[in-house]
């Protein structure tokens, strides 16, 4: 059975509403990517041919949207993959016990809708290596239980009484924050990732919830997330969900440096360290802004793919002095995307008169600052919090306009260890994305 038949049949099916949404909140979001035309492949095709013959079986037109969404809803639904989960509650998640790192499903209750709250049925969850950062307490103390997960991409289900920027069967996505005090200098500002107020950035998983007393927050390896409005975006609808979920978090990290230092004009040359998720995205980028691009890697073997697929212009193997030499003071700006520990001087010395090196990735450890590498050139060091939510929804609707999504490797929850242990290693072409809805099923 192809997908494009498939689509046709169900396509006919008029969209529930949000009762329907409410009541069978996996089903309504599949029904509703495949009225879209777009992403069925995590649909189960055996359930999906179901829906196809018993629309078809009459050989009438007017049956197909006879067919209650109850009826439609049961050929689509799974039985819960994780019946050993532990732990009670609405919604099933992928969550570390310890600082192991190790992840496996746990239920939990998420809170019901306030007035201003939506619900988002996840479909896909991209992994950052934050992700791993912190479910290995490898940034200080965790609070476990831990579901991370802030690259997040679904349908909404549900929305509250006062809700106006959503409706039922959007497409909706959640970044790294949920929500942030509203009321201090930069959230006026319209900084909410840098909130200097009470509650602080609110992040969407690990931080203390301002909606409910005591709560942890919980992040996107999980069915569903809740959340004020004012946090959620809206996807551009060009943009494929599975491989859009990433700019959520490697997507906005990368574009705000690049514009906030004025490193997005044509012809810029920006440097970037680190080929892994973020650095993939901040190449795109930096190319649609129409920079000349230099990866500087330790993996010689990304090489071609920098060049071929990612359209980079020049590669260099930070360990090859040589290479680092010839290009010495060739950069206007650097995007440091490296999770680890590691040397400043070698990559301040690619800096110009007056470059900037800006920090995005988030070593556990200090790095020392090399006085003299700075002081000699005026060069600056920088750092960037992924970015607030109108440019994240600006970088959104970029994206869209330039067709720029993320290079994914699409995996089922049940891969989710093996793709933890690949990603500390630096194995990921370039990010690990989960297929919730297909895999996760409560
Ligand atoms: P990733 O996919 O694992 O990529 C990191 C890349 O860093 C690797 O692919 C590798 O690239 C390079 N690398 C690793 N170890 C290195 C070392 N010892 N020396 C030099 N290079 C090394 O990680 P990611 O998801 O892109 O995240 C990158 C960092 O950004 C993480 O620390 C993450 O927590 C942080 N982050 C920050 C923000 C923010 O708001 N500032 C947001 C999201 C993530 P090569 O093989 O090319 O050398
Ligand atoms: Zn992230």
């Amino acid at each position: 059975m192809s997908p494009p038949a498939a689509t046709a049949s169900v396509g006919v099916h008029p969209i529930p509403g949000q009762a329907e949404g409410k009541q069978h909140p996996r089903e309504f979001s599949l029904l509703v990517q495949a009225k879209d035309g777009g992403d069925l492949a995590s649909i189960p095709e055996q359930a999906l041919q179901a829906v196809v013959d018993r629309m078809e079986s009459n050989g009438s037109k007017e049956v197909p949207a006879e067919l209650p969404f109850d009826e439609l809803a049961a050929s689509l639904h799974r039985g819960c993959t994780h019946c050993q989960a532990s732990g009670e509650g609405d919604c099933l998640g992928l969550a570390a016990q310890d600082k192991s790192g190790k992840l496996a499903p746990m239920r939990f209750a998420r809170r019901a809708l306030l007035p201003d709250d939506i619900r988002i049925q996840v479909a896909y969850c991209g992994i950052c290596h934050s992700d791993l950062h912190k479910i290995k307490a490898e940034w200080g103390p965790t609070n476990y239980p831990c579901i991370p997960g802030h690259e997040i991409v679904g349908v909404v289900s549900e929305i509250g009484s006062n809700v106006h920027a959503f409706r039922a069967g959007d497409r909706a996505a959640v970044g790294c924050m949920v929500n942030s005090c509203g009321e201090c200098p930069e959230c006026k500002r319209g900084l909410q990732n840098y909130c200097s107020g009470k509650t602080g950035v609110v992040w969407t998983y690990d931080s203390e919830d301002p909606s409910e007393k005591g709560a942890i927050t919980m992040g996107g390896y999980s069915t569903h997330v809740v959340l004020h409005q004012k946090f959620a975006l809206h996807l551009p609808a060009n943009l494929p969900m599975d491989a859009a979920a990433p700019l959520l978090c490697a997507g906005i990290t990368t574009y705000s440096p690049l514009r906030h230092f004025g490193l997005d004009k044509p012809g810029m040359r920006v440097g970037v360290v680190g080929l892994g998720g973020l650095g993939h995205m901040a190449v795109k980028l930096a190319k649609a802004f129409g920079c000349e691009v230099t990866v500087i890697s330790t993996s010689p073997n990304k090489k071609e793919e920098a060049i071929k697929g990612l359209k980079a212009d020049h590669f260099i193997v930070s360990k090859n002095e040589e290479e680092m030499a010839a290009h010495a003071n060739s950069l206007d700006g650097i995007i440091d995307c490296v999770s680890a520990h590691h040397e400043l001087a070698p990559y301040l010395s690619l800096l110009g008169t007056d470059g900037k090196l800006v920090m995005v990735g988030l070593s556990p450890t200090p790095l020392p600052l090399p006085a003299f590498a700075v002081a000699a050139r005026r060069r600056l060091v920088a750092g960037s919090a992924i970015g607030s939510i109108q440019e994240t929804q600006e970088m959104l609707d970029f994206c869209g306009e330039h067709n720029i999504v993320c290079d994914i490797e699409r995996i089922s929850v049940d891969y989710v260890m093996t793709a933890l242990e690949r990603l500390a290693k630096g194995d990921v072409h370039y990010r690990f994305v989960l297929d919730i809805q297909g895999s996760l099923v409560a």
